[in-house]
């Protein structure tokens, strides 16, 4: 298929050559997509459309995710999805994880892998929370040299420089697959 992939507004056709078919709009003489995806000019009907991008896995209530903190602010963490219910995804969605409650001083730093329960969607964001026990970092490094971790208690030590430092947790710390990961 030739490149013909479309973003919303943008022209599709002449409104004198094809009429608006599916995820389309008439726009004074023109016909515009309303949607991303790719043109279907059927020169039969005479009908200009756009047959919709297969839409992305957006994670449910309850689903499970796991994903790298992006950003990591005072009351909040934001967490791009890598996988959903075990699943790889390529979605380059986000959710974001109140995290104000939670007394740690680091609850997670950017980059570390996180476990997290999506918890609602409103108004177009993705919440999640990683307040139970198997939920929260899975891996992470030293805040202050990049060094490897390990588990103390509920906090990590630096195997290179010995700092220690707090973080969430999860149960499932120490025993991801992940750890080998890049
Ligand atoms: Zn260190």
């Amino acid at each position: 298929m030739e490149n013909n992939q479309k973003i919303p507004g943008e022209k599709i056709a002449q409104i004198e050559e094809y009429l608006p078919g599916d995820n389309t709009y008439e726009d004074n003489d023109v016909i515009r997509a309303t949607t991303i995806g790719d043109i279907n000019l059927d020169s039969v009907e005479r009908l200009a459309s756009v047959n919709r991008q297969k839409q992305i896995t957006v994670p449910k209530v309850g689903d499970i995710i796991i994903g790298v903190v992006e950003a990591n602010l005072p009351s909040m963490i934001a967490i791009m999805i890598k996988f959903v219910n075990g699943k790889k995804v390529n979605s380059d969605l986000e959710c974001v994880c109140v995290t104000r409650h939670i007394r740690k001083k680091n609850i997670a730093l950017a980059k570390d892998v996180v476990k997290a329960e999506i918890i609602s969607h409103i108004n177009g964001t993705i919440h999640a929370s990683i307040d139970s026990q198997d939920l929260g970092v899975l891996f992470t490094k030293c805040r202050k040299c990049f060094g490897t971790v390990v588990k103390m208690r509920d906090a990590v030590k630096c195997k290179d420089c010995g700092w220690i430092d707090d973080r969430k947790l999860s149960s499932d710390f120490g025993k991801s697959e992940f750890l080998n990961q890049d």
